[in-house]
């Protein structure tokens, strides 16, 4: 835990340690067991708050533990009753609304339960998702990386939200609610806290269940402690859930001085930028990901279609394809660090567009694969993988050529100013923290994007 000082401390270190000394009391008093190999701290961390082993850590080491009673979610908070007699009037596509109610309540309730875990973000300041930058610094910074596009949708479906569920269910019990104090601004900070501090226990996975694929995801909730460890792909611990409580465990063994790092999910840059505000630097982040549209391949197809016969052919294919739910109109094809990662889809979709029309007429009128016909799964993944890419077909790497070249060009500027700027440390030196995080988010996807058309040229 934090040291104790021998000397005055300065108002600096008193505003760091006040509050984290009242959290670490309060993770006292509520059975939150924390190792004495470790330690919070805002210095020598990747962000602001963060975990540091003491001393050497082996790996299976339980770093803390906390009982859920310490959790605040929906059925934790002061208001449960209300929000479980309201449970129909606040059911919305989210499913958040239950629990960022429960924040609103907590986080301005001077008598919380949790006010001591909550007082460690006073003012939400450090939040810098996209979600707070202006829609042109978004446009200027991220075009091309399919973020500005789900930060419009998460404003408009927050405002709605807050408006048609939230607003009236605060005016209905003002006892617990004031709409002056609780508007749309805080609203908004507490999504984006959701969004980059909440934990979502994973589903249970049950075999003897048939409709096992069609568990809901569980809600969304705040864990005090594990929350103020930081993320990296490549990370050291991992959170255990048992049915009394919720355990951080190293995945490894951690050096003496080193930061203890949780991981968020598998995450690409722009999903850590997105939900999170932060991007791993360039090229660290082993889960990095690029997108191409799939209706850039439909395209890609079209321009070698010329005669209306082919013309027509193509949209047949592509309607079939619909049908089959391979594609869909704002569907994208995922490749990683190795390859095609949807290569079930791709490959379906490369192999009809490709097909001459006497053999789709065959595929038409079976409704499909005849099944000596199907490749599977093994194979596909091969062949869409980054060394299996340069023995497709001509046919084949001339929709993935044309495809990554048309997503590489709607990027504002090219791959090799990105890389020349990643290169120059004094350049990347003297760019603002969001220009930098974009860079990092542009690059990861380009050089993705590059290495296919590089394949397939
Ligand atoms: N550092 C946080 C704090 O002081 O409150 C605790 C972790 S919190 C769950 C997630 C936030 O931490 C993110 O929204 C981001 O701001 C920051 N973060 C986590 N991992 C990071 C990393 N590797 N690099 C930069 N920032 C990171």
């Amino acid at each position: 835990m934090a040291t104790e000082a021998k000397r005055p401390k300065t108002g600096d270190e008193k505003s760091v340690l006040e509050p984290l000394n009242n959290f670490l009391l309060w993770c006292e008093s509520v059975q939150l067991t924390l190792s004495d190999k470790v330690y919070l701290s805002k210095e020598g961390t990747a962000a602001e708050y963060g975990m540091l082993a003491k001393e050497d850590i082996e790996e299976g080491h339980v770093l803390f533990t906390i009982p859920r009673e310490a959790l605040l979610h929906q059925g934790t908070t002061k208001v449960k009753k209300v929000l479980e007699e309201g449970k129909k009037c606040l059911e919305s596509a989210s499913g958040w609304v239950p629990l960022l109610l429960s924040l609103m309540y907590e986080y301005t309730s001077s008598t919380s339960h949790w006010k001591p875990y909550l007082s460690l973000w006073p003012d939400f300041r450090t939040l810098d998702q996209p979600m707070f930058w202006s829609e042109e610094e978004c446009d200027k910074l991220l075009k091309g990386t399919g973020i500005p596009e789900s930060v419009i949708t998460d404003l408009r479906k927050l405002q709605d939200e807050y408006n048609s569920v939230v607003l009236p269910f605060m005016k209905s019990h003002p006892d617990l609610w004031d709409p002056e104090k609780h508007n749309l601004e805080l609203y908004k900070s507490l999504v984006a806290f959701v969004m980059a501090y909440s934990f979502q226990e994973p589903v249970e996975d049950d075999d003897e269940d048939e409709e096992d694929d069609e568990k809901k995801p569980n809600l969304p909730m705040m864990v005090p402690m594990a929350d103020m460890l930081n993320h990296i792909s490549k990370h050291n611990a991992n959170l255990e859930y048992t049915p009394e409580c919720l355990k951080m465990v190293s995945i490894r063994r951690i050096g003496k001085g080193e930061e203890v790092f949780n991981t968020y999910g598998q995450m690409a840059n722009w999903q850590l930028l997105h939900m999170y505000g932060f991007a791993e630097p360039f090229p660290n982040n082993i889960n990095e990901t690029a997108d191409i549209k799939m209706a850039s391949v439909y395209k890609a197809a079209a321009q070698v279609a010329r005669s209306e016969a082919n013309q027509q052919l193509l949209e047949d294919k592509w309607k079939m394809l619909c049908e089959m739910e391979v594609v869909g109109e704002k569907g994208v094809f995922i490749f990683g660090q190795s390859g095609s990662l949807t290569y079930h889809e791709l490959y379906t979709t490369l192999k009809v567009l490709c097909m001459s029309s006497q053999i789709f007429e065959d595929f038409r009128e079976n409704e499909g694969w005849e099944e000596d016909d199907e490749d599977d799964d093994d194979k596909m993944e091969q062949d869409l993988s980054f060394e299996g890419l340069a023995s497709l077909s001509v046919e084949w790497k001339r929709l993935l050529c044309v495809a990554a070249t048309e997503t590489l060009d709607s990027y504002n500027e090219d791959v090799e100013t990105d890389r020349r700027l990643m290169e120059d440390q004094r350049a990347l030196a003297e760019l603002s923290s969001r220009e930098r995080r974009a860079l990092y988010v542009r690059l990861g996807q380009k050089n993705i994007l590059q290495r296919i058309q590089q394949l397939t040229k």
